[in-house]
């Protein structure tokens, strides 16, 4: 068949990017066209890399050189909570690593990674179009795909169309098979704060001397989470100053409380937390910068057929709690940046079309089911999230963060939780945060939830990809252990009186 091109991808952002790099790699005399609806990016959001995301973009993309001088080295995930809105800010939980994290990850200015990434398709043989929206898609299999672009009406065919525009889910939504995720109602706001305080401020060292001396790296670098029932919220630092801040809560437990406009209630929210009134008392919000999304989760019935295939967010997306986005568009748009070149070299590729459709449903359901499913209901609680966190990131680190080190080119054509290894995982993970939530639940019930978030700081060695992991796993054992001793006792102590329905920033709003 005469096609205009290869390769036809919507969508010039990280996933699309990625993919066209990967294709072009792997196969270089494929013609690849990648159409880009927006003439510049905008800041974005997601700029918190995890261990996954980062090995595969220093490991495989090739970036560790571009990320170690335009972006900033991230220093680990650091979790706050507190009892009510009036505790001092030194008596607040802290979890998090005393030191410096020992993996690379980094805090990304979406923008500018993007754009970078896109360059470096285009360096390797992409063809860009740009600003052009793709406003008509027709897939006719081996015959080709037809894509209609706003840009002097222009019409290509390729043999592969690559899904990679984000929530616009442009092919799930044509095809019938985009379905929202009901089980797990959560929206998000943020936006870009000038004005933050420094977490490690000279002041501070004179008026917070024990939180000072306590922690051996700056917490400026981490992403900080103030934690609280049904929501949370993060806090990231910006190469050149500015801070992106953002809630992300369950509208079954909680409501951002009213205001003027989102900026405000967000800014509000924070200064109702010790901690974020410490840190956003004299921040402002950067006109402009401000967004909004609801019902954040979705996924893609079906993520590819003969001649299509969705990556990265245009395939599904979950929470970004642990910011896994950019995992999922590594894996996705690795995964299918691999078979599209091998069928363009003359290869077969119906077994891997096939897996894919097969395989991403599990990793989608897995990864909600065992991390995210009804973790809003303890997530305020310091003594269960911390357990859940430990054995969150220790599960992390033994199921994808050691075999990415170990062998990346293997791993990231491996799409998570395949297997029987891959559903053992799964159901053991799946059963613990089944049990910290029932034991959160019995804690509102009991007036119990948050009664020791004050007074203790829980400081790590940090995670290292190797077994000295099971240390922090034995830690969050330990810990959920204590936890359903806990609850034995709550089992039979008498229920105490519903707690006040109130906006509060730490206090249960709802049993
Ligand atoms: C509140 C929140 C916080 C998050 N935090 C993190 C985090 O800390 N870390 C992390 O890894 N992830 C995070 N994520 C997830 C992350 O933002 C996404 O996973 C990631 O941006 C997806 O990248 P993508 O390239 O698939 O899609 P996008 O970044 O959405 O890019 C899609 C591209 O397609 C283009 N496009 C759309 N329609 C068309 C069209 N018709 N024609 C041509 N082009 C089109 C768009 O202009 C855009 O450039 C967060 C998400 C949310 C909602």
């Amino acid at each position: 068949m005469d096609f205009d091109y290869d390769v036809v991808i919507i969508g010039g952002a990280f996933s699309g990017a990625a993919t066209a790099l990967m294709i072009k790699r792997k196969h270089p005399g494929a013609r690849v066209l990648i159409i880009e609806k927006n003439a510049a990016f905008d800041r974005k959001v997601g700029e918190s890399t995890t261990e996954v995301s980062s090995c595969y973009m220093t490991r495989i993309l090739g970036l560790a050189n571009y990320l170690g001088h335009e972006q900033l080295a991230k220093q680990g995930l650091r979790m706050w909570f507190c009892n009510s809105p009036e505790q001092k800010f030194d008596d607040c939980v802290e979890i998090g690593p005393r030191y410096n994290a020992r993996v690379q990850t980094f805090q990304v200015d979406r923008a500018k990674l993007d754009s970078h990434l896109l360059q470096c398709a285009a360096n390797a043989g992409s063809e860009l179009w740009r600003p052009a929206k793709v406003a008509k898609i027709e897939l006719k299999g081996a015959n080709g795909q037809a894509v209609d672009v706003d840009l002097g009406q222009r019409s290509v065919r390729a043999r592969w169309l690559i899904d990679a525009s984000g929530r616009a889910t442009l092919l799930a939504r044509k095809l019938g098979h985009y379905r929202p995720n009901n089980e797990h109602p959560i929206n998000a706001v943020w936006a870009r704060f000038t004005g933050v305080k420094d977490w490690d401020s000279y002041d501070w060292r004179e008026k917070f001397r024990d939180y000072m001396d306590a922690c051996r790296t700056a917490r400026s670098w981490a992403t900080n989470h103030l934690m609280g029932h049904g929501w949370w919220c993060w806090i990231i630092p910006l190469r050149g100053g500015d801070v992106s801040a953002g809630i992300v809560y369950d509208s079954r437990i909680f409501q951002l409380p009213e205001g003027a406009n989102i900026a405000e209630r967000l800014h509000a929210h924070i200064l109702t937390n010790p901690v974020g009134r410490e840190i956003f008392r004299d921040a402002h919000a950067i006109e402009g910068d401000v967004h909004a999304f609801s019902a954040l989760p979705y996924y893609s019935q079906k993520v590819c057929g003969d001649g299509w295939a969705c990556v990265g967010d245009a395939a599904g997306f979950i929470d970004p709690l642990y910011s896994p986005g950019l995992d999922f568009c590594s894996y996705t748009s690795n995964y299918v940046a691999d078979f599209v070149a091998r069928n363009l070299m003359g290869e077969d590729v119906t077994a891997s079309v096939a897996h894919y459709n097969e395989q991403y449903p599990i990793m989608y359901r897995s990864w909600f089911e065992t991390l995210y499913k009804d973790k809003y209901y303890y997530m305020g609680d310091a003594e269960l999230m911390s357990a859940g966190f430990l054995l969150d990131v220790a599960s992390y680190y033994f199921g994808l963060v050691i075999p990415a080190y170990r062998d990346p080119e293997k791993a990231f054509l491996e799409l998570p939780f395949h297997g029987t290894r891959g559903r053992m995982a799964a159901s053991a993970i799946k059963f613990y945060n089944r049990r910290l939530v029932a034991l959160a639940k019995r804690r509102l019930a009991t007036g119990h939830f948050a009664r020791r978030n004050a007074g203790w700081r829980e400081l790590y060695d940090g995670f290292v990809p190797d077994s000295r992991v099971m240390k922090l796993l034995r830690k969050g054992l330990l810990r959920w252990w204590k936890a359903e001793l806990t609850n034995l006792r709550l089992m039979f102590a008498s229920p105490a009186a519903t707690p006040a329905k109130r906006q509060s920033a730490v206090a249960p709003m709802e049993v």
